[in-house]
């Protein structure tokens, strides 16, 4: 019969165990220390950088898995080691594809390596979307990029909020309006090349959970980057926008297009971090409730404590199962006809959040203490249904795809 599996290859296997090594070994050890000081864990990423796990090399390696599951697999794994942790070593890549996704092969040569450094001198990167006024509404964003002709450099001006990485990164992304009347199709992305005057950190933020990265508002005054610096080039954005008069002009104007596609290929990643999380907390849960006596038996004895483990794994299967098709799907180049990538992310994310709800549960008092790792998880998970979309986003996201609809 036909070749449907879902069994990891060698390689993925060979790949699932080494980064689990290091989530097991490195992370998990130094997870706490890290969430008490709420600062960048530099010698953990160093620790990633040494073995090759915080590369570009690596990413390149998992993102071409020709099955799709290269980088959730990783994903899942780091993510299970510590959400903060992890979210420091992925957070440059956040940057990174934005310049993978728009830049010309010079610029990604240029860039990209100064984003991770060397194993000896670690870099991180930031990519700043959102701003005090543009949140989930990206076209609200108020951030100006003007061109200098005479000089070819463009200026930038405006405030970012909730970058990750932001301030401390060596090389910042940056998202600016070029033409306002055009909304989001409006935007082009810029790089920020190291030591550029005018970019400062404003207030780095004090969270509920991933506190071992660093997110920080980033303040552009008057900063002036060369013409080179425009992700994809002058010729290419000239292009883009006056596509986008024309179909303005049109009327009509949906933006179902490139943007869209990248989104729902990137979600899912993003849901293999939940999942990772998840099955952190269930795994504590499931050995607390099989050693933990109460009444003269194993807590896990009571249907309600087995019962909701039994919901709390089937649950993080099907978040995995779907982060797995969307991934999948992305690579095999397939249509996200039903917004499926969105739908791994929603799903994914509110798995995480409600299985560490139930793991600190079945902890009692003990869930509650920083004794135990399941608060952090809960704190951790907490994110994953606000960044990269909410989930009143992903909803609307699925909403309109499978209706075709315009709904709000
Ligand atoms: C720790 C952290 C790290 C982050 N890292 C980055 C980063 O590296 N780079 C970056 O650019 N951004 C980053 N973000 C920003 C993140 O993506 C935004 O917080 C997110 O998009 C939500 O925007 P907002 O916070 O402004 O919420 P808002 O958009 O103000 O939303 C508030 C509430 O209203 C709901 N809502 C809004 N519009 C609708 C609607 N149309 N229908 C239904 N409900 C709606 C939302 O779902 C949410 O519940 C980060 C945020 C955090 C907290």
């Amino acid at each position: 019969m036909g070749d449907f599996g879902l069994e990891l290859n060698d390689d993925q296997k060979g790949v699932r165990d080494w980064v689990h090594g290091f989530a097991a070994d490195v992370m998990r050890p130094a997870a706490a220390e890290w969430d008490e000081r709420e600062e960048t864990p530099w010698p953990v990423i160093q620790e990633a950088a040494k073995i090759g796990l915080y590369s570009m090399d690596f990413y390149a390696q998992a993102f071409f898995d020709p099955t799709g599951l290269g980088i959730p697999v990783a994903m899942e794994e780091l993510f299970w080691g510590d959400a903060g942790i992890g979210l420091s070593i992925v957070g440059t890549t956040l940057a990174a594809v934005g310049v993978l996704a728009n830049g010309t092969e010079e610029q990604i040569g240029t860039w990209v390596p100064q984003m991770f450094g060397t194993a000896d001198d670690v870099k991180v990167a930031a990519f700043c979307s959102s701003e005090p006024d543009a949140g989930s509404d990206v076209s609200a964003m108020r951030t100006r990029a003007v061109y200098d002709e005479a000089k070819d450099e463009w200026v930038l001006n405006g405030t970012k909020t909730w970058a990750t990485n932001g301030g401390i990164a060596n090389v910042h992304v940056v998202v600016a309006v070029v033409d306002s009347e055009l909304g989001a199709r409006g935007q082009a992305s810029f790089i920020v090349p190291p030591g550029t005057p005018g970019l400062s950190q404003g207030q780095k933020f004090k969270k509920h959970g991933i506190r071992a990265s660093h997110t920080a508002e980033v303040v552009l005054g008057q900063v002036r980057v060369p013409g080179s610096c425009l992700l994809g080039g002058k010729e290419k954005l000239e292009e883009r926008l006056a596509r986008a008069r024309e179909k303005q002009r049109a009327g009509g104007e949906r933006i179902k297009n490139a943007a869209m596609a990248t989104f729902e290929a990137s979600r899912p990643a993003v849901g293999a971090q939940a999942v990772g999380i998840a099955r952190a907390a269930y795994e504590v849960a499931l050995d607390y409730a099989k050693t933990r006596v109460q009444f003269g038996r194993p807590i896990i004895d009571n249907q309600g404590v087995a019962f909701t483990l039994a919901d709390m794994r089937t649950r993080i299967d099907a978040a995995r199962l779907l982060v797995w098709r969307a991934s999948w799907m992305a690579t095999a180049g397939k249509p996200f006809t039903a917004a499926e990538g969105s739908m791994s992310k929603l799903y994914a994310g509110e798995t995480a959040k409600w299985v560490t709800a139930s793991a600190m549960q079945i902890l009692g008092g003990n869930g509650f203490t920083r004794e135990y790792p399941v608060e952090r998880m809960h704190r951790d998970a907490a994110i994953y249904t606000i960044f990269e979309g909410t989930s009143e986003i992903q909803r609307l996201v699925i909403a309109r795809t499978i209706s075709g609809l315009p709904i709000r």
